[in-house]
């Protein structure tokens, strides 16, 4: 687990360079089924959005997908989570999609031929938890005028009780925990 925090920390250097100031300052819960973590970071025009989430919370499995059944729910939760409209809606500060990455990666068995049935118990334990982990950064007109992020994408994955927020701006701070009756960030 180590390991890929580290390798989650090395790749959001490379996307988001502002990315490693926060992730000094943030102690994200470990692994915990119904939570997900969230990172919002405000510099100049830019604001990046990490997401770290149990894969339980959004597909309702853990293991790799190798049915056409599992797979194409693996799709279908990918597609959501490359629909920002239904993720995320920011009030004021003009803001637009740059760019975004989306990771579901855990989920999809690497060599589908390789993995026969008489092996899935193995595989099963071996993979025993996974994480879904998206990041999403928006070009704004004016960060200033930005109050308030509404996270809709708890709508879209009821099996998410509470998403742990932490955001950052040029001169302000702060935490959030939301949830599914509460799912507002204000940057006030
Ligand atoms: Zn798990």
């Amino acid at each position: 687990m180590k390991k890929k925090v580290l390798a989650l920390a090395l790749g959001c250097v490379q996307l988001f360079p502002v990315f490693v100031f926060a992730a000094e300052r943030i102690e994200h819960e470990s692994h915990v089924h119904g939570l997900v973590d969230m990172t919002v970071v405000i510099e100049q025009d830019k604001v990046n959005i990490s997401l770290d989430s149990p894969a339980m919370n959004m597909v309702g499995f853990e293991h790799k997908a190798e049915s056409e059944h599992d797979v194409n729910k693996v799709r279908e939760v990918e597609a959501t989570l490359k629909d920002i409209p239904q993720l995320f809606a920011f009030k004021g500060g003009g803001c637009e999609v740059d760019d975004m990455a989306v990771d579901v990666s855990g989920l999809i068995a690497s060599d589908e031929h390789e993995h026969e049935h008489e092996h899935e118990h193995e595989h099963v334990h071996e993979n025993h938890h996974a994480d879904l982990e998206a990041q999403y950064q928006f070009i704004c007109g004016s960060t200033e005028n930005l109050s308030e992020i509404d996270v809709l994408l708890l709508q879209k994955f009821p099996a998410i009780e509470r998403i742990n927020a932490e955001w950052i701006s040029n001169n302000k701070a702060g935490v959030a925990k939301l949830t599914q009756g509460n799912s507002s960030i204000s940057l006030d």
